[in-house]
């Protein structure tokens, strides 16, 4: 046996559900989902983000369906996508009247692949489950998975109160937070109860819990995967702007994703004021790709500088390399199958750039300090050429064109 013990767990078996051609648990690689902030009503706008998720990598995008003109609008979205030849799933995400929405829009219904339900908001006592089954009735009628996606901030608050009341009968043995938790599971263990006794099959079933702290979303994902087997999403709602963001959804979703739990991702990162909502699915997938579960780009190896380093050339070519890569990638990975395994290393000086760079596919070193000013390029581990002068970024980006190309 191994003495490291850094590998992921095995895969928590999870009930494999179709996403309009996007298999999302069973055995499937996790899939990479995101989800619009335009007015849905507004057909252009949602278009052209649904579009840009899409070819920056998300391989599911979600879109509110808040209202009538929103729901009368997603028939056009759908229509418009696939004239741009985007078939990416879209999915509903539905609050507080969306029994009444589908029912009155049937080419909405018809046009999307997944309605998300938020149990906690769907109606209150008798009605929450009538409304509940109404929209479960309409996905079996249609033959749609739903999400059952709990959020905390919108709680069954029947539900926790009469947990809370029970637990403070037996003595209170745990805390508010910790009964907090349990509602959570139970509200999503519940609801998708509930929805298959009224006859949608757990395959067609995938559920969420989202919370915004990072102990909290550990907690509560372990326990569901403990307690069933259905696909599950994983996202850390309000997750923050900036470097918090993306900092507390990779810690939460990387120590879930090693425990073998989660079959579909979103980064929900707060854009900054015209910020590009794109960053939350590239964020997604490096999570995956430096975790080693998913390939989505060549590695581009490069040093982090110090002081040998004599100009920030090499920075801006490590830059350059990437952009023209996930620029160039939907072309490429469909004319070069397995170029997503590639890796490129651009290195600052003589210490340690020859050496990654014959580990690369492609590397170059570009001269430190005191070395003479010459970029010697290694192809798969053999020096290739020697570049000069001031041109050596273009000419090296041309040669992995090239290099990509044969
Ligand atoms: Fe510094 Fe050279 Fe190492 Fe880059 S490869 S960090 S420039 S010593």
């Amino acid at each position: 046996m191994s003495q490291y013990l850094s590998e992921p767990l095995p895969r928590h078996r999870t009930v494999a559900v179709d996403v309009g051609g996007v298999t999302v648990g069973g055995d499937a690689p996790v899939v990479v989902q995101s989800m619009t902030n335009t007015d849905t009503a507004d057909v252009d706008s949602t278009v052209a983000q649904v579009a840009a998720l899409h070819r920056a990598g998300s391989e599911i995008v979600r879109i509110t369906v808040d209202r009538d003109e929103s729901a009368a609008a997603v028939p056009k979205i759908r229509e418009r996508l696939e004239r741009l030849g985007l078939s990416v799933p879209l999915v509903g995400d539905f609050h507080y009247i969306g029994h009444k929405l589908l029912a009155d829009h049937p080419a909405c219904a018809e046009a999307l692949a997944k309605y998300r339900i938020n149990p906690g908001n769907v109606g209150f006592r008798e009605k929450r489950d009538r409304q509940f089954t109404d929209i479960v009735e309409m996905a079996i009628r249609h033959d749609k998975p739903v999400r059952i996606g709990v959020n905390w901030g919108s709680l069954d608050q029947e539900l926790l109160t009469r947990l809370m009341d029970e637990n403070h009968a037996k003595g209170a043995p745990l805390t508010a937070r910790e009964v907090t938790r349990e509602a959570i599971v139970q509200s999503a263990l519940l609801s998708a109860n509930l929805a298959e006794d009224v006859g949608l099959p757990r395959s067609r079933i995938i559920l969420s819990a989202k919370v915004s702290q990072v102990q909290d979303l550990i907690a509560v994902y372990t326990e569901l995967a403990r307690r069933s087997d259905h696909a599950l999403h994983l996202g850390l709602t309000e997750a923050g702007m900036g470097s918090k963001g993306i900092v507390a959804s990779s810690a939460a979703m990387g120590i879930l994703l090693q425990q073998g739990i989660g079959d579909t991702i979103r980064v929900s990162l707060t854009p900054e004021p015209g910020g590009d909502r794109t960053r939350e699915v590239l964020v997604a997938q490096e999570l995956l790709q430096t975790m080693g579960f998913r390939q989505f780009l060549p590695v581009v190896a490069a040093c982090p500088g110090c002081g040998r380093t004599t100009s920030t050339v090499f920075q801006e070519l490590a830059r350059a390399i990437e952009d023209d890569l996930r620029e160039r990638m939907p072309v490429w990975r469909e004319k070069y199958p397995g170029v997503e395994e590639l890796k490129v290393a651009v290195m600052g000086c003589i210490v340690n750039g020859p050496g990654e760079s014959k580990h690369a596919d492609i590397g170059i070193s570009l001269p430190g300090t005191g070395e003479s000013p010459a970029a010697p390029v290694f192809i798969e581990g053999r020096k290739a050429a020697t570049l000069r002068g001031p041109d050596i970024a273009a000419e090296f980006r041309d040669m992995l064109a090239e290099y990509i190309e044969r």
